[in-house]
């Protein structure tokens, strides 16, 4: 295997619109400004992202619980939150151009676009207001939430008088977020309305400092299971001044983004300051009562906030390979096989009836396991091609010996590798390689399969 290349922005950008990954959203009408469409391929890959992570820290642990709350929620929760107050950008304004800028962003205070000189700066709240109910007027005002994780410190009791969970344990939840950013760009890596997982990890107060290395380590081990490079991640502690309002420590994992090194993920130790907000705003008990010691106190919250976007963003960039292929160039999106869109294409050699009625066969039998592509246009090599560039892991080939001996090609994406295989063994085969097995040899009687390179 190659070195991967460095890829940049403009590439993947292209990759993914010419492909069906992202799309500007309402292109039709010229897009708007920092939100997007996820196309046939986006879709997938950000469904396999959830997935692996609900399976990772809900569906494999004891102590977590799942929710799914409403992005709409009681004003109140976001003025007890502090986020009415402190939700806040420093705005300023080129006196030239008008641009605007996020005022932290800027290094000598002069306009990034003229140079000219800029307001001072104003506090500008991110959360998008809207109003509930047909009258618009201060009384209804509404705010869509821009983070998940406050529909879970208000549903702290419930969840703990229905599950009986005991400390430590944790709520996930994934969901919408939405922040009227100052400035956006990057592609997905700062929208307007974005996806977040959340985890709000609850523990004694004395265990806080233990549980916030423990998710610091867990949450970089995820995206390195997953197929990011060691050597593309890391973490960076936040400075005093950088901390938000609510947190007592932060630590951001950083992903190098081909823009440089930037934020994928904050775990934050919040300690007790939501529960106590919320038990001092709404007057409802948000204690936890300790069966051992018959003590009650307020748990202290361990938050690994992650965004879905940026994660596709992260990976993307980071399976995005090209290597020298006869006179051209391969693009190869190496995605682990868990986030590949699309984890096999069956491909009939050619358009004769008889083939097609194997192929579709086999294209029936396995779309019943994953997401499967029929392809049967244009040379093989090109429908290859089509498949790396969208990181299929396996090809299925269909040929017309196999109507006489009943056996096809698996091609393997990254190694380009090939083998022959009984039809009936098709299925138990991918399924133990996509698995991550080793592609050459069967699980079960440790068979060793002739390779042959794809011609
Ligand atoms: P940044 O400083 O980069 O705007 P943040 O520190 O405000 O991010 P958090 O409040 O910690 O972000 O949110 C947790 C996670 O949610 C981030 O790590 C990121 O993955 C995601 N996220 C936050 N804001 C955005 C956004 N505008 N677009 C896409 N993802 C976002």
């Amino acid at each position: 295997m190659t070195e991967p290349a460095k890829v940049s922005m403009e590439k993947i950008v292209s990759l993914s619109q010419r492909r069906g990954f992202i799309f500007p959203s309402s292109e039709i009408y010229g897009g708007l400004s920092s939100c997007w469409d996820y196309g046939p391929l986006g879709v997938e890959l950000k469904r396999n992202i959830k997935q692996a992570w609900w399976q990772t820290v809900v569906q494999e642990r004891d102590d977590m619980v799942g929710l799914d709350t409403s992005i709409l929620t009681h004003p109140q929760t976001w003025a007890a939150s502090g986020h009415l107050e402190g939700f806040v950008d420093p705005l300023v304004e080129c006196k030239s151009c008008h641009l605007r800028w996020r005022g932290d962003d800027l290094k000598d205070n002069s306009c990034p676009s003229c140079g000219g000189e800029v307001t001072e700066p104003r506090l500008f709240n991110l959360m998008f207001k809207t109003f509930m109910g047909p009258i618009e007027e201060d009384a209804s005002v509404v705010y869509l939430r821009p983070e998940t994780a406050q529909g879970i410190f208000v549903n702290f009791q419930n969840v703990l008088n229905t599950t009986r969970k005991r400390l430590p344990f944790g709520i996930a939840q994934i969901g919408k977020a939405f922040r009227n950013e100052i400035t956006t760009g990057n592609f997905i890596f700062r929208s307007r309305e974005f996806e977040q997982m959340e985890i709000e990890f609850f523990v004694k107060p004395e265990t806080a400092e233990e549980w916030f290395k423990y998710w610091r380590e867990e949450r970089l081990n995820w995206y390195v299971k997953l197929g990011i490079k060691k050597e593309n991640l890391k973490l960076r502690q936040h400075a005093k001044g950088e901390l938000a309002h609510y947190a007592r420590a932060c630590d951001d994992i950083d992903y190098l983004f081909p823009m440089g090194w930037a934020e994928l993920e904050g775990v934050a130790n919040r300690g007790d300051f939501d529960l106590v907000q919320h038990a001092n705003a709404s007057g409802k008990g948000m204690t936890y009562f300790d069966d051992e010691t018959k003590e009650h106190f307020i748990p202290y919250i361990i938050e690994p906030s992650a965004g879905v976007d940026r994660s596709a963003l992260a990976f993307l960039c980071d399976a995005y390979d090209e290597e020298p292929d006869k006179d051209e160039m391969r693009v190869v999106l190496r995605f682990h096989p868990a986030l590949a869109p699309v984890k096999v294409a069956v491909l009939p050699l050619s358009r004769r009836e008889q083939l097609v009625t194997v192929a579709k066969q086999i294209y029936a039998d396995l779309r019943q396991c994953w997401m499967v592509q029929y392809d049967d246009a244009q040379s093989i090599g090109r429908r290859y091609r089509r498949q790396d560039e969208i990181g299929t892991p396996f090809c299925v080939t269909i040929d017309f010996q196999s109507l006489e001996d009943e056996q096809v090609t698996i091609r393997e994406r990254d190694s380009m590798n090939q083998i022959r295989l009984p039809i009936a063994e098709l299925k138990q085969t991918l399924e133990a390689k996509l698995e991550g097995e080793d592609l050459f040899v069967l699980p079960a009687g440790g068979k060793v399969w002739k390779v042959e390179k794809e011609v």
